[in-house]
């Protein structure tokens, strides 16, 4: 079994970026910009936000953390994201998730530009990645993908099987994979039998949020999979996939932590770059 090294795939990308912000400045004598607005004092929200500022430092961007207490008016939070979008040495804006319950998230994920919009989720950038024509990708999808990618170069007519339809990341999963043409099932909470359905499957990308979900049976031999879920047990940090059986049938797999999680930054990083990119031409 491959144990597929998110942290490593996530190093090597983000060398592969640091090179790429140093030609960027050779060209236009400036480097793409991120900025991130942290609305409250979450911890979790807190080290996310402190893990992509120290990221995006690493690979030579601009990055800004814009701060606002958890009791911060919505309009504010709006007025800020307008001035972003209006500044050219701002490449991306994020707004990290999620907001105080007095705020709009769809809102506030409408305002952003398209252009600037890193994490994909407007609405905008969900219909282009649909329709199949460029967009920001959401972050965590697209680390899953490169994972994918290394381990089997051509998807043409795999059958993908996506446990979970949040638009986060089952959804845009889907998206992905379809055009790379597998033949993509997704599934969900009403799904009749998950585990028939899996057994399908040549890759399965987990993203459900239940400890340790998929089991060793439901997977055959020889498919890829993909663990996204982060969930806290009272065992320390576990996927959505049961790791122990699983690598016992699988070809590949993610570790729980230490697969998805550092591509998602890694490619937070990468998504920045692209609107900066795209915003020269
Ligand atoms: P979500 O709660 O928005 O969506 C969960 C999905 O799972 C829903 O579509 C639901 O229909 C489906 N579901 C629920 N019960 C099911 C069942 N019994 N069988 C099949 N499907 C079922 O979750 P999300 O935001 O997509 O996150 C999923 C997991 O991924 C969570 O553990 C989250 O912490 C983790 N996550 C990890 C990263 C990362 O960087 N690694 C990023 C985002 C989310």
């Amino acid at each position: 079994m491959i144990l597929i090294d998110g942290k490593k795939a996530a190093a090597e990308l983000r060398e592969e970026l640091k090179k790429e912000v140093t030609d960027l400045k050779t060209k236009y004598n400036k480097v793409p910009g991120l900025t991130v607005i942290l609305i409250g004092d979450m911890t979790p929200s807190q080290i996310y936000v402190r893990n992509k500022e120290k990221s995006a430092n690493e690979v030579g961007l601009k990055s800004e953390v814009i701060k606002y207490p958890d009791t911060v008016e919505e309009e504010i939070v709006l007025k800020k994201i307008e001035e972003l979008n209006n500044d050219d040495s701002v490449s991306g804006i994020l707004v990290q998730l999620p907001l105080p319950k007095h705020i709009d998230k769809q809102k506030v994920i409408e305002k952003i530009i398209p252009s600037k919009d890193v994490d994909g989720f407007h609405p905008m950038n969900v219909g282009n990645l649909s329709s199949g024509y460029e967009s920001s990708i959401p972050c965590t999808p697209l680390g899953c993908y490169l994972l994918i990618k290394k381990i089997e170069s051509n998807l043409s007519g795999k059958k993908a099987v996506i446990v979970g339809r949040s638009n986060l990341n089952g959804k845009p999963m889907t998206q992905l994979l379809l055009k790379e043409n597998c033949t993509v099932t997704i599934t969900h909470s009403k799904t009749k039998d998950l585990k028939a359905e899996c057994l399908e499957a040549d890759i399965i990308v987990a993203a459900v949020g239940i400890p340790e979900l998929v089991k060793g049976d439901w997977v055959k031999k020889d498919t890829i999979v993909i663990d996204v879920g982060i969930n806290k047990t009272d065992n320390g940090i576990v996927g959505d996939v049961d790791f122990d059986e699983v690598s016992k049938n699988a070809k590949a797999l993610t570790p729980v932590p230490g697969g998805v999680g550092p591509m998602t930054i890694a490619c937070l990083l990468k998504n920045t770059i692209e609107c900066f990119k795209r915003s020269q031409i």
